[in-house]
């Protein structure tokens, strides 16, 4: 049996992803296991998901915590939560990252492969949604899983108008994919561990290590209207001289101000990894 592991953040579309790959190998004859993990998360927050992969019938019921694979599809999650917990021996981490292997803060007895899936899905879907183009990404580096079926699988998972560009995603990725490299003598990022005295709420946490975006506001555009101050759901703007103005700690890089902002006055624009 083969046991991978998902971790992404919320609206990243790490639970589709599961249920795509699930139904790709399982439209290959394989038996296939999805199984999505729900809490209170929020849009940006840390999930997980795992899929099970076997020949014959899967009894097994509980979550994946030592998996054969692990799929990332944050570059900066690794920071914040220990992906690698539990990987076997040998395993392989296909992970969004821009930069090289070495670069990705994961280190240990297992391989990495990368591929820079926001860069594809901002391209591609428009959005930084990941879950397609890391699939394709995860078909090249496994072989695990035909493109054609992924193709397939994604026709019963999406709506019909969002397959063309999630499809593209998926071979651009496929196509972009870094080989895996042996990751035994990286550096390993520090997991940087937040605690708050305050209570839970959208203004007491700093979320600013959930963004791959970031909005940016044209001062002389904003006419103050505070719609976006309105919708933020993280109450990160403010609006000072009129002008909106957003506090990047309390900012998780929804984009929703951007959408909202009728003169077009916020855009959004990657974070650095
Ligand atoms: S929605 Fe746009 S115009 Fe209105 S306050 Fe925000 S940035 Fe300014
Ligand atoms: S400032 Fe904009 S991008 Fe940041 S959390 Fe608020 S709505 Fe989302």
């Amino acid at each position: 049996m083969i046991e991978i592991r998902f971790h992404g953040r919320g609206g990243q579309g790490a639970v589709t992803a599961v249920k795509i790959l699930a139904s790709a190998i399982y439209l290959e004859g394989k038996f296939t296991q999805a199984i999505p993990m729900y809490g209170t998360e929020r849009r940006g927050a840390p999930v997980a998901a795992f899929c099970r992969v076997d020949d014959t019938r899967i009894r097994e019921r509980d979550l994946v915590h030592e998996p054969d694979m692990v799929v990332v599809l944050d570059p900066l999650l690794n920071r914040s939560v220990d992906v690698t917990d539990g990987l076997k021996k040998g395993g392989l981490v296909i992970v969004n990252h821009p930069g090289a292997a070495k670069d990705t803060g994961l280190a240990g007895d297992f391989k990495v492969a990368t591929v820079d899936a926001t860069k594809i899905a901002l391209d591609v879907i428009g959005r930084p949604i990941t879950n397609t183009a890391i699939l394709g990404a995860f078909a090249k580096a496994t072989g695990l899983v035909k493109l054609e079926s992924l193709a397939e699988a994604v026709k019963s998972e999406l709506p019909a108008r969002l397959i063309p560009t999630n499809v593209d995603a998926m071979k651009k990725a496929y196509e972009a994919t870094n080989a895996p490299v042996d990751a035994s003598g990286f550096k390993k990022a520090e997991i940087v561990k937040k605690t708050s005295t305050q209570p839970m709420i959208s203004y007491s946490r700093n979320v600013s290590d959930w963004r791959v975006i970031r909005p940016v506001v044209d001062k002389a555009k904003c006419v103050g209207c505070k719609r976006c101050w309105v919708y933020c759901p993280e109450t990160a703007i403010s609006l000072v001289d009129n002008k909106a103005e957003i506090n990047y700690d309390y900012c998780k890089g929804c984009g929703i101000c951007s959408e909202e902002c009728l003169v077009h006055a916020i855009k959004m624009e990657r974070e650095e990894v």
